[in-house]
């Protein structure tokens, strides 16, 4: 029996899904996998549960588990969960990376989904756990594509040795025949049970044209619109990048501050003045990151029964001007006329915010005010956030592109699909009837693909191939992946794997096809094993497995843990701060790039270049007790810092787990590696990253002058560069190693290191 509070209770009453638990139990009961979709805000996450462990699914040995893609939502969902149930995070618990507060006494985990695979991998059957809820399973992240193939064989398994086990896969949106209609995966397709959405009315409004550029200045003049003239109600604001977040939210408080003695309540801990965000209004921003350009003419109007499935779902189409809101007659018909001496309250909200903030926009904004919530698309599924009436939509989302041969990856921000844009729209019909702003034409969203493509099938896999070969699935191809990645891809990963060492030569002896087949399907090496126990990429693992020599290990793995950080140093290019006299901001620059100069160290040390830079900064970092003040004063992102930490701590205890005889741990008084050592971190690098050689451009070779300081690489027939910010910039070395080539104005190496000529 739970105890809740009565209010609790009432809440609960309204959401859809407690209509279903009957419903759904009973199809728990009589099945052993069953697909659950619901609109998000209708319950799923926070009650499906509860469900189960009143219906008794944690009273025994086994206790429940729930998969979450993003961290974020592992945290919050738990600790919403234990307060709903009135029980204490020792019974109701979450498990992220590098940290959790799971309990002998928990009965129900929260967990992401790259935690639960850590767990196939020591007890393949998940014997702990009675059910198994994947989570946001439409969001169709590797893991979790991965874990439900697993666990289409996990649950008949257990269920043949009468350790019964049931699972459970959540959907936000009805697309789940990658799961249901797919008899690789389920010989018999598990039944979906739907959870009626109760959906307020969400009217659209498109733009007539669609800004190519400047869409965070577009949605500023929306919002500002809004908040002037449309009767209260929450406005939520999806944009691609914290970065974009964090200057709306800016000139959002500027244009409308809070007023005397209530000021504390809208800032976060940035505590910006007045006086900064006028500078900061002055600063002249950088354009956004554009998109391709789009011809406007080639478009033909969006069908009328095109939008039939959503006006089923009770949103209707308005084509709009962009330049005015039709607020004279609020089809929603309210009554309160807008008050434009309302303050608004701005937060932002995106996955690296630290919880503490998250959790704000889930409290009502303090009253006499409007809130706006400037988010990512982590608003879109994971969280709802209550109140919301009025949802302005960018149209775009940031994504990393990898090119399938070279590897060399991007950050690029592209249009949504229709379902995304939909489920966008969907966050103003929640409690009321709400509108959504769309910045773009009808034509262009007619143009959006229809759904998101698995994130399986858009970047490499090598990763996955030694977690699945340690799992002793040798033959990749023939899992039961919901949706496979391409063949090349898989090609690829075993290919790097078996040069890594990771995996078993394939014999160079039989026909053609033999051999073929047998290079897909090499087993796992007592390395691959090793290097599988490491929670980070193949190429960094070989060099965790390798890091014994000479003491060199604590070295490789503070590198290590650097290089799976990402942006660890501020980026002096495009300083995100508000003191814009050049003086200071040059006086700053200079200081940063001294501070990186001394941590490249001198003469041998020089060589390991960027490395030895990210292995300075983390060493100094730790000596001075890993301070936000640190951090601030020397150019160092303070939340990467903490996670490296973090991240030391971890790879510290799985290199122990292999190997006791080294004894490895964390000193956070390191002294700089000796020259000898140097030597050796530079073979060690040089044997994780082998297929990231590049050799200068040779004199003979520089024919066209773009080749002038680039390097090549056995892949790509354009040249690559050393960054200006590398540590290796002026000095470039005949051969290098890279961590990776991310395309931007050119392409650039990150993470260089020299490789001895020989
Ligand atoms: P779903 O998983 O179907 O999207 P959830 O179970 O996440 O739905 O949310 C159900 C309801 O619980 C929503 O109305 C949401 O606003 C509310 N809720 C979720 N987390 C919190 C929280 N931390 N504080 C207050 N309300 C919350
Ligand atoms: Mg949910």
């Amino acid at each position: 029996p739970v105890d809740r509070s009565a209010e609790i209770q009432e809440a609960r009453l309204k959401l859809p899904v407690l209509a279903e638990e009957q419903v759904i139990m009973e199809a728990v009961r009589e099945n052993p996998c069953v697909v659950i979709c619901g609109e998000t805000g209708s319950g799923k996450t926070t009650q499906v549960p509860q469900f189960l462990y009143e219906a008794g699914y944690a009273s025994g040995s086994g206790i429940i588990g729930i998969t979450e893609p993003r961290r974020v939502a592992a945290v919050s969902m738990s600790h919403r969960v234990a307060k709903e149930m009135n029980l204490s995070t020792r019974v109701v618990s979450y498990q992220i990376r590098y940290e959790g507060n799971v309990t002998s006494d928990t009965k129900i985990k929260f967990m992401t989904d790259g935690v639960l695979l850590k767990e196939v991998q020591k007890d393949f059957l998940l014997q702990r756990y009675s059910v198994i809820i994947i989570d946001e399973a439409h969001e169709r992240s590797v893991y979790t594509d991965i874990l439900i193939g697993l666990l289409s064989r996990i649950v008949p398994l257990r269920n043949k040795k009468g350790l019964p086990m049931k699972l459970l896969v959540m959907s936000a949106t009805l697309r789940v025949e990658d799961f249901t209609d797919n008899a690789k995966l389920f010989r018999t397709p598990p039944p979906v049970t739907k959870v009626d959405a109760r959906q307020f009315p969400v009217t659209i409004h498109f733009n007539k044209r669609t800004p190519m550029e400047d869409y965070t200045g577009d949605a500023f003049q929306k919002i500002c619109k809004i908040h002037r003239m449309l009767p209260p109600g929450g406005i939520l604001v999806f944009l691609t990048g914290q970065a974009e977040v964090h200057n709306l939210c800016r000139k959002l408080r500027n244009a409308f501050p809070f007023r005397k003695g209530n000021t504390t309540t809208g800032e976060d801990e940035e505590g910006e003045t007045s006086e900064a965000m006028r500078k900061f209004k002055k600063a002249k921003r950088k354009k956004a990151v554009s998109l391709p350009r789009i011809d406007l003419d080639n478009y033909s109007a969006l069908p009328l029964d095109e939008g039939d499935e959503d006006r089923e779902a009770g949103i209707g189409y308005e084509d709009e001007d962009g330049s005015d809101l039709e607020f004279g007659d609020d089809p929603a018909g309210a009554e309160e006329k807008a008050d434009p001496s309302i303050p608004l309250y701005v937060l932002p909200l995106y996955s690296l915010l630290a919880p503490e903030q998250q959790a704000k926009v889930f409290r009502p904004p303090p009253p006499g005010t409007r809130l706006c919530v400037v988010a990512t698309n982590v608003a879109e599924t994971s969280l709802t956030i209550p109140a919301i009436k009025y949802v302005v939509d960018c149209g775009r989302v940031k994504k990393r592109f990898y090119d399938r041969v070279t590897g060399v990856s991007s950050f690029k921000v592209m249009w949504t699909s229709q379902a995304s844009a939909n489920q966008r729209a969907g966050r103003a019909g929640r409690t009321e009837p709400g509108h959504c702003y769309r910045l773009y034409s009808s034509a262009v969203f007619g143009d959006f693909t229809l759904f998101s493509e698995a994130e399986i099938t858009r970047r490499p896999v090598e990763d996955l191939v030694l977690q699945m070969k340690d799992l002793n699935i040798d033959k990749v191809v023939n899992f039961p992946f919901p949706t496979s990645p391409s063949a090349e891809a898989l090609v690829a990963a075993e290919q790097l794997l078996v040069s890594l060492g990771a995996l078993k030569e394939p014999p160079r002896t039989g026909s053609v096809k033999e051999m073929e087949r047998a290079r897909l399907s090499c087993p796992i090496s007592p390395l691959g094993r090793a290097m599988a126990s490491f929670p980070v990429a193949p190429r960094y693992a070989k060099m965790l497995a390798l890091g014994k020599q000479q003491d060199c290990l604590p070295y490789v793995i503070a590198v290590v843990a650097a290089m799976t950080v990402r942006e660890i140093f501020e980026d002096l290019d495009r300083p995100d701060r508000s003191e814009d006299e050049s003086s200071k901001l040059t006086q700053r620059r200079a200081r940063l790039i001294q501070m990186r100069r001394l941590w490249a160290g001198q003469g041998a040390p020089l060589l390991l270049g960027d490395l030895m830079v990210m292995l300075g900064a983390v060493g100094a970092c730790e000596f001075a007790g890993c301070t936000p003040m640190f951090c601030e004063e020397n150019g160092l992102r303070y939340k990467a810092m903490v996670e490296i930490r973090k991240l030391r701590g971890q790879l510290t205890n799985a290199v122990n787990a292999v190997c006791p005889e080294v004894g490895v741990f964390v000193n956070p008084k390191m002294t700089p590696p000796t020259e000898h050592q140097v030597v050796c971190l530079r073979q060690i690098v040089l044997a994780g990253l082998g297929d990231h050689l590049a050799r200068r451009v040779q004199a003979e070779d520089l024919l066209d002058p773009k080749w002038k300081n680039g390097y090549k690489t056995p892949l790509l027939d354009d040249p690559v560069f050393i960054h200006p910010s590398s540590a290796l910039f002026k000095t470039l070395p005949e051969f290098i190693v890279y961590q990776e080539i991310m395309e931007s104005t050119k392409m650039y190496m990150r993470g260089v290191s020299a490789v001895e000529a020989e």
